[in-house]
């Protein structure tokens, strides 16, 4: 095969799925199947495919430019982004950074973050925290970060720069103190590293690809507090959960607090292109400004602040931050919870719902061999990964086409 899949083994791999057309939830099939997607692309396509409102706004901007340079140059599309961005972020958060996708966006925070303790005097901080069964992206700086035994980048560890890392609350049912438990794991930590560690990298609320763990928003706050506290800087990766997965605008709202870094992508622009925004306070923007141009931020992808993607982000900021869209993934959630956490098997470990994420947790991986033919036969597109069966479905799918979802999960299971 000429074309290179991704985290597929080539050597089985057989393409059997192929888009044609996509229209709102359906992806329509070269067989002439349609299959309702219940992941929106990889959580991105928030609006569902082809909308109308988007898809105008792109070919608009597609009419004067697609595309400029950002260095030397600038365009409207990406000073009216940078303060939506501002406008609708936690207070506090006050210059964006433009990249092409999540993992450049995260490895910009990361950049900052070390930049930022060098400016300030203090070097020696330069490493990171990041929770167990986090997933940041797949490139260099951040697999770090990644779920050093469970995640997908396990082959690496001694090849990347090895991190710190502390489990996250949500990892042990059985322990009712397990909140408190990981508040004061995540203290010793601090007090044994502060001096060395740079940043607490964390996917706030829901940890998405390293497997679904949701966690209370209680956690955020005292990290918040504990970061202050130890002079540590809190990066919050919200590419996965930005943009309303978790039923607020960003998911840490839910905790009341700014991370002095945030980080967007995926639903950034509905899925139209690729772009990631990386916020930061004026604390780490001003420890920038100097009358050496050595201490200036030395990065800037080919692509940073596309015209194009621009355009799509503004759209879908503007189609997002309605109270029809809440109304809708309200009631995702709700039916999430009513249709999909009552179900019960015994190969099923753990069923969540948080926001517009619905995630059955299986006893092992093979459980879940078959269920993407079981579903494509049945009008559905899932797409499991390891032991976990989910779905982060448009927000504009309907309750009916929801239903056919869950339906179909459930019949795996009873089969
Ligand atoms: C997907 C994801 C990334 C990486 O984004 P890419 O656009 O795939 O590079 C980073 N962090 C989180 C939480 C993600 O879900």
């Amino acid at each position: 095969m000429k074309l290179w899949y991704p985290y597929a083994q080539m050597k089985t791999m057989e393409v059997q799925y192929r888009v044609v057309k996509a229209e709102g939830v359906f992806l329509h099939l070269d067989d002439g199947r349609k299959l309702i997607d219940s992941i929106s692309s990889w959580w991105s396509v928030n609006h569902g495919y082809n909308h109308p409102q988007i898809t105008a706004a792109v070919k608009n901007q597609l009419d004067s430019f697609p595309h400029v340079m950002l260095g030397g140059l600038t365009h409207k599309p990406a000073e009216d982004l940078a303060e939506k961005l501002v406008e609708i972020s936690p207070e506090g958060l006050n210059h964006v950074f433009f990249g092409d996708s999540g993992s450049v966006g995260m490895e910009v925070a990361l950049k900052m973050a070390l930049q930022y303790w060098v400016q300030t005097g203090r070097p020696a901080k330069k490493r990171f925290l990041a929770l167990r069964k986090a997933y940041h992206g797949d490139t260099s700086g951040v697999m770090g970060l990644c779920d050093p035994e469970e995640g997908m980048h396990r082959i690496f560890s001694g090849l990347v720069p090895e991190q710190l890392f502390v489990n996250p609350p949500g990892l042990d049912a059985e322990d009712s103190d397990d909140l408190m438990h990981s508040i004061e794991r995540l203290e010793t930590m601090f007090q044994k590293h502060a001096g060395e560690i740079a940043a607490l990298v964390l996917e706030p609320l829901v940890q998405c690809a390293g497997g679904f763990n949701m966690y209370s928003p209680r956690y955020l706050m005292e990290v918040r507090r504990l970061c202050n506290q130890f002079k540590i800087l809190l990066i919050a990766d919200e590419v996965a959960v930005g943009f309303g997965r978790t039923g607020t605008l960003f998911a840490v709202e839910q905790a009341g607090i700014t991370p002095d870094i945030l980080v967007l992508g995926k639903g950034l622009t509905a899925g139209y292109l690729g772009m990631s925004a990386t916020l930061s306070t004026s604390e780490i923007f001003n420890a920038f400004l100097d009358d050496s141009p050595l201490r200036a931020f030395m990065h800037g992808p080919t692509f940073m602040g596309n015209a194009t993607a621009c355009a799509a982000a503004l759209e879908s900021i503007r189609l997002t931050n309605t109270p029809e869209t809440f109304k809708k993934i309200k009631a995702i959630e709700n039916k999430l919870k009513t249709d999909l956490l009552p179900i019960r098997s015994s190969k099923i470990r753990n069923v969540r719902v948080k926001g517009a994420i619905g995630v059955i947790e299986t006893e092992r991986n093979s459980d879940l061999d078959g269920v993407q033919e079981f579903a494509a036969k049945h009008g559905v597109w899932l797409r499991p990964f390891e032991r976990y069966l989910y779905t982060m479905p448009p927000y504009i799918i309907s309750e009916a086409q929801l239903g056919r979802i869950i339906e179909i999960m459930h019949r795996w299971f009873e089969q």
